[in-house]
């Protein structure tokens, strides 16, 4: 069993209500094969919500208490909600003894390569994707499936 960004098995997740379905993903949640999470709104988050980016730092950073995530527009802090939705994404992996990641990379929680800071794509990680990562569990972005 693998976890794999909700957005990208095609449920309406996104920041926007909207997906980024890769027909992949979508086909292993089908057979059984992954479960998909979005830690955003695990993390208590509205879907449509205002979208989120890293400031003074990476998701690892964000675990160290260094960085914190805000919204573009409002400047509001959603530090904890993203620290809670990848806590509840803990949870499941642990559940289900998961050791792959599937991750939308570029968001400031699930990115596994770069996060998007502005129109810039940063080297990092998201907050979820370093969790993940810090438990052990392989992590990698949504344009890396043959490696299954
Ligand atoms: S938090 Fe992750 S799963 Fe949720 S919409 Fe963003 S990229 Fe997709």
């Amino acid at each position: 069993m693998f976890l794999v960004s909700a957005c990208l098995a095609g449920l309406n997740t996104r920041y926007d209500g909207t997906n980024c379905c890769k027909r992949y993903f979508k086909s292993l949640v089908a057979q059984g094969k992954a479960l998909p999470v979005c830690p955003e709104q695990l993390g208590g988050l509205p879907t449509p919500r205002e979208p989120v980016e890293l400031v003074r730092g990476d998701g690892k950073s964000v675990l160290n208490g260094r960085a914190k995530a805000i919204g573009k527009k409002s400047g509001k802090n959603y530090t904890q909600n993203l620290l809670r939705g990848t806590d509840e994404v803990l949870k499941i992996a642990a559940m289900l003894k998961i050791k792959k990641a599937f991750l939308k990379d570029g968001s400031p929680s699930c990115g596994s390569s770069y996060i998007k800071v502005g129109n810039k794509k940063n080297k990092g990680k998201g907050v979820t994707a370093a969790a993940l990562i810090n438990a052990g569990i392989k992590v990698l972005s949504d344009d890396i499936m043959e490696t299954l």
